[in-house]
């Protein structure tokens, strides 16, 4: 591994490559360039490949495959919300290839960002934002800049911020360790960098904490398609109950930010309350606080709101919810 982290080192031009699902269609498209890219495939050791148990939790590899990783049987047991959220995803061969560590490191889908003729704050800083006066259906309603509007498009990663996941990473200024909710970044004035990872910096695992929500959780996913789309809106939830009262609760957002999006002050008010729809629809209302509606996306106030509600109600019995690509 310090091989790997040395041959990248300070140079832009020099990057990992993992299962290469996105960074291979960025070369093609020309988004980014690069002279020199290292198979971090080749990297020995089982905890980069592997998942194992780890003080109470899970070590998820940063290597493994995001497919190996939703099915293999500590995840479906422990933390059955990371294995709805990560087969929510792309398609069952994209998930054989995708890594986890690339998984947190994919790029925005925004349709100007691909498009290298049209100006884009993230990939061009100061060239301006397509999307704020374009076709911004898919773009963000919360965290926004005047900069850029993009929303990060993981579903793997909405259930890793319910889970207050820990990402591991090493680089040339040795190890750290990173909680979830300060790895990705909000554009700011700084749309170009899309989280905290430093140039040669290679993540090498994720950790679960032990709290799983194995027993009332769900992953909501809304899309313009039923499979092989990216999120409009997406939930991830967790919930602790004692009969009918809320003890613990995690409400995630995905495709409607930069980020995945957590709203603590919404989690707080469900405490101790009885787990209803009215209860849930007043905690959407706190996540949805401050959203801003562009032409095209404005629907997407409305929509969250109720995917909460829902996916809120689902996480009551989630036996009766299933996913297609999830186990019979
Ligand atoms: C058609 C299509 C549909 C998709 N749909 C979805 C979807 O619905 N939901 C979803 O969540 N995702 C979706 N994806 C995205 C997919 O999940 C990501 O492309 C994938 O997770 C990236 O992982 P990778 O290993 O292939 O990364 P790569 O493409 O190999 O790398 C991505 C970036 O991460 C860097 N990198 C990779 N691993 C590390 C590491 N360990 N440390 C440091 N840097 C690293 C690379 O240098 C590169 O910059 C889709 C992708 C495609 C192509
Ligand atoms: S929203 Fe962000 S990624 Fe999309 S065009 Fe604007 S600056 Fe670029």
């Amino acid at each position: 591994m310090p091989e790997a982290i040395e041959l990248v080192g300070e140079n832009n031009d020099k990057k990992f490559v993992a299962g290469g699902t996105n960074l291979i269609d960025l070369l093609k498209y020309f988004i980014t360039s690069a002279d020199t890219l290292v198979d971090i495939n080749k990297i020995e050791g089982a905890a980069y490949h592997e998942i194992h148990e780890h003080h109470g939790g899970l070590r998820l590899g940063a290597f493994a495959r995001n497919a190996d990783t939703a099915y293999h049987p500590l995840v479906e047991k422990q933390y059955p919300l990371l294995s709805k959220a990560i087969l929510a995803g792309a398609s069952a061969q994209i998930r054989n290839m995708a890594t986890n560590g690339g998984n947190l490191l994919q790029r925005t889908r925004c349709y100007y960002f691909y498009d290298a003729n049209a100006p884009c704050n993230k990939r061009e800083p100061g060239s301006g934002c397509s999307a704020i006066p374009g076709y911004n259906r898919i773009m963000a309603i919360l965290g926004t800049s005047e900069q850029c509007i993009a929303v990060f498009p993981s579903d793997m990663c909405i259930a890793l911020a319910a889970l207050e996941a820990v990402v591991n990473i090493a680089g040339p200024a040795g190890e750290r360790q990173v909680p979830f909710a300060d790895f990705h970044r909000l554009p700011g004035n700084t749309p170009h960098l899309d989280n905290n990872l430093q140039q040669g910096e290679l993540i090498t695992s994720i950790d679960l904490p032990e709290k799983g929500f194995a027993e009332n959780y769900s992953y909501l996913k809304l899309r313009d398609r039923h499979s092989y789309a990216f999120a409009l809106v997406s939930v991830a939830t967790g919930l602790e109950l004692e009969g009918e009262v809320i003890r613990d609760a995690r409400i995630v957002l995905g495709g409607v930010a930069h980020k995945p999006w957590r709203v603590r002050e919404a989690e707080v008010f469900l405490m101790d309350k009885k787990a209803n729809e009215k209860n849930f629809a007043a905690a959407a209302e706190i996540v949805l606080e401050g959203a801003q509606g562009y032409r095209f996306n404005g629907f997407k106030i409305e929509l969250a709101k109720r995917a909460i509600v829902r996916n809120c109600m689902m996480a009551l019995h989630p036996e009766q919810s299933q996913l297609p690509g999830a186990r019979p």
